[in-house]
């Protein structure tokens, strides 16, 4: 397995950045995780639109899927493919109407429907994308989220926490992972303010990897305007694990 980080901006992106999009590879398998914008510029950098097989949404934040209708664009018309294959596009309950009503209200009219076999993913279930295992676990932010615990037949595996704040279902989900990709949008830290936590702290991703016990922590969805040493600094503090931040277009061996 592999991944490729195509965007790991958050909602506002980093100057020539892409938002949130990671591609996972199994094989030939190509499983898009996230596609915020920026995401489709950057994936044609190195890779073919009509490879991606599948897509997979942990929360429909624009920041996390306002490039869909590209991708969506490209797939229906841009790349003249005589018979869209209409790829599985995995939403979380509720998120399908979402979607659609984005199109449309964007002038983009059923492009989500023609573009995509969009399936609303039953958290509590196993779900099978491909040669792919996924898993699920809510966690808290400003709208549902959920994040993916993603594993290969061969053993290997990437667990990707979403949009969160600090929390325990997240720990049980990740427990002993070899990658847990965590974002650090609140930066080095430490929290300020009382206001509802939908979002990690670089610091409190540490403490949330080493409860876990997972072998690597791969920071991301921080901004450029965070130092990246502030960040790493934060987050070893309560982490004694392989500790990296994510860069777009890095590749990763999972
Ligand atoms: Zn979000
Ligand atoms: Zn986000």
């Amino acid at each position: 397995m592999e991944l490729t980080v195509v965007g790991k901006s958050p909602a506002m992106p980093d100057a020539g950045g892409a938002q949130s999009g990671y591609l996972v590879a199994d094989g030939a398998f190509k499983l898009l995780v996230e596609c915020g914008g920026g995401v489709v510029a950057k994936l044609r950098q190195f890779t073919d639109l009509a490879s991606i097989d599948a897509v997979l949404l942990s929360h429909p934040h624009a920041d996390h899927a306002m490039d869909l209708l590209p991708l969506g664009f490209a797939l229906a018309h841009g790349l003249g493919l005589a018979s869209p294959a209409r790829p599985p596009l995995w939403v979380p309950p509720g998120a399908a109407a979402v979607l659609n009503d984005f199109s449309r209200a964007l002038g983009m009219g059923s492009q989500i429907d023609d573009a995509f076999t969009v399936r609303e993913y039953d958290p509590n279930l196993p779900l099978r994308i491909g040669p792919l295992t996924v898993s699920f676990a809510e966690v808290p932010h400003y709208v549902r989220a959920w994040a993916c615990d993603i594993r290969a037949d061969d053993g290997g595996r990437l667990t990707f926490g979403a949009d969160c704040g600090p929390n325990g279902a997240l720990v049980e989900l990740s427990r002993d992972t070899p990658m847990l990709m965590l974002e650090a949008t609140e930066g080095p830290g430490p929290h300020r303010g009382q206001h509802v936590r939908g979002h990690l702290t670089a610091a409190e991703a540490g403490e949330l990897a080493q409860a876990a016990g997972a072998r690597t922590l791969l920071l991301t969805h921080y901004s450029d305007l965070h130092d990246p040493r502030a960040l790493l600094t934060a987050a070893r503090t309560g982490f004694a694990g392989r500790l990296e931040l994510a860069g777009e277009l890095q590749h990763y061996r999972l």
